[in-house]
């Protein structure tokens, strides 16, 4: 078995400088040689997982098809790599530390004092190679989040060290930092460049490849400074400028050499390996920045005023309008603001509408304002998670006529409980807790929208909710034309519904925006931006 290569991916000076996109997008250089390929990422905070995180603390909650609550960052590595990741690729502080208080407990450590370093250092380098030694993966590549220096990340980055020091050639470091422009010298400064590789070195860690984010070309000579006093070769430092889309990064550090860099640094002989192959990519890109006709989205939710919090699902709307020869023009509102006085002046020059997932009662009634305004006056609308939820609320009020109807997550005492925790939900369960979360099998009915729109009768998709569709009302909803066209088999449970007589109105109660990818963007958006720019 070929060995497995490890290339590690640390940030300094600022964070926020897109480390994510770095890593995805060498992960997308390395692929498309032909490397099987996977992108590993490592949170220092000390929450288990993000899953209880707010979503303006980190942005949006990723979920995998088993079921974890990951970081966003793993969205990336699935959108850029058009891979599935799991559990194994985002481990936390918590997490590590979890496993390694359980051990204690279990008195594994044979009475031995308990220490950062080697106990927690070994449990991190013990989960950083659970997918190198799984055999899948000729390159696994490692973020580490946060920023060099921080207290926090002082633990993996001495694991770096040590897996440094043990593999040799078969570990590769990249450190990202941050050159600023003074404005007002007209200069662009690399001394805290220079300052984070010290702090990386006095950690016994030597970068290989440093990448410099800059809104400036970098000149020659700069570049040469840099080298000089970080101890790197002068072509191994690379600009990453500001790009027009996340998309364009791959193919601009393409142009620095960065796959070129880092293979030859681990050993490979380039002249013996493919060129990239990047035809799939280069079309959707080129398609994405020509597209010159707009269209008009706007996503009512709760936490618009962090664009991260929905990053999934505005990423799944660009792939679709790219691959529809649009550019998408995305609306964020804020659904407590919407009222039936506004809704006009908000929703009326829209394309289309989508309704966002949420948990808890806050913006409720904006968004059954725009649901309302949605069916009424033909939008093209899709509602995700509890955005079906709503639907199926607003449905019960203002069409079956039951003014109270509600989900019991909002009002524990309603009479018409269209929406609640149901029995079927814990018979199904895949990890026994009170969440349905990662990828359940979904039965389309044949005939209906969404059967046209999959192409086919069985689909997966991924949950992560804790209420569903009552059963109880699906006879009347279907009576008065609004269909439950998707369910659980095991369960009956209900996953999509959708209006028959309108120009396109949907809800999910799964999550497709987690698995669109830019060479693969899923069925159910495109067919949204499709009626959406339909005239
Ligand atoms: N709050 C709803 C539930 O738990 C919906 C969750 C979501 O939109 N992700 O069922």
């Amino acid at each position: 078995m070929k060995e497995t290569k490890y290339i590690f991916v640390t940030g300094g000076v600022s964070s926020s400088l897109g480390k994510g996109i770095i890593a995805a997008s060498l992960g997308k250089l390395l692929q498309a040689r032909g490397f099987r390929v996977t992108n590993q990422k490592f949170d220092p905070y000390i929450n288990i997982d993000p899953g209880t995180l707010n979503p303006y603390e980190h942005g949006e909650c990723y979920v995998t098809v088993d079921g974890h609550e990951a970081d966003l960052d793993l969205g990336h590595y699935e959108r850029f790599l058009n891979i599935e990741t799991h559990r194994a690729n985002n481990i936390t502080t918590g997490r590590i530390y979890q496993n390694v208080i359980n051990k204690e407990r279990r008195g594994d450590f044979l009475g031995k004092t308990v220490q950062v370093i080697p106990h927690i250092t070994d449990e991190i380098k013990r989960n950083i190679k659970i997918l190198g030694n799984k055999g899948e993966y000729d390159v696994v590549i490692t973020e580490i989040g946060g920023t060099v220096g921080d207290i926090e990340s002082l633990p993996f980055i001495e694991s770096v060290r040590q897996l440094k020091w043990e593999l040799g050639k078969n570990c590769l470091i990249i450190h990202l930092t941050y050159v600023p422009f003074l404005a007002a010298a007209k200069e662009l400064k690399t001394k805290p460049t220079q300052h984070s590789v010290k702090m990386l070195q006095e950690q016994g860690i030597q970068p290989d490849i440093l990448v410099l984010r800059a809104e400036h070309d970098i000149p020659m000579d700069l570049r040469k400074k840099v080298a000089l006093f970080c101890n790197v070769e002068p072509t191994a430092v690379m600009q990453s400028i500001d790009a027009s889309t996340i998309y364009r990064v791959p193919l601009n550090m393409q142009k620095e050499g960065l796959d070129k860099v880092a293979l030859t640094k681990m050993g490979y002989d380039l002249t013996k390996l493919p060129e990239p192959d990047l035809d799939k990519w280069i079309e959707f890109v080129e398609k994405m920045e020509g597209a010159t006709e707009v269209v008009n989205v706007a996503l009512v939710g709760k936490y618009v005023q962090l664009q991260d919090a929905y990053k999934s699902i505005s990423e799944a709307l660009m792939h679709a309008s790219a691959y529809s020869n649009r550019k998408l023009k995305l609306d964020m509102i804020l659904s407590d603001k919407i009222t039936p006085e506004n809704v006009e002046q908000k929703l009326g020059k829209k394309d289309a509408i989508l309704i966002a997932p949420g948990f808890g009662q806050r913006g409720m009634e904006g968004k059954f304002t725009a649901l309302r305004y949605a069916r009424e006056n033909n939008v093209p609308c899709l509602g995700i998670c509890m955005g079906m939820q709503t639907m199926c609320i607003e449905f019960a009020r203002n069409v079956l006529g039951y003014e109270d109807a509600n989900s019991t997550e909002i009002d524990p005492n309603t009479t018409h409980n269209i929406v609640d925790i149901m029995d079927e939900q814990k018979n199904i369960l895949n990890l026994g807790g009170s969440m349905r979360l990662g990828a359940y099998k979904c039965k389309l009915k044949k005939g209906s929208r969404a059967y046209q729109i999959y192409g086919k009768e069985n689909i997966s998709e991924r949950h992560r909710h804790r209420f569903e569709f009552n059963n109880k009302y699906k006879e009347e909803f279907e009576n008065a034309g609004m269909i439950c066209s998707g369910l659980n088999e095991e369960s009956d449970l209900v996953e999509i519904v959708e209006l028959k007589s309108h120009k396109w109105f949907v809800g999910v109660q799964f999550h497709p925006e987690y698995s669109s990818t830019v060479v693969n963007p899923h069925p159910l958006f495109c067919s949204f931006i499709k009626a959406a720019i339909e005239k």
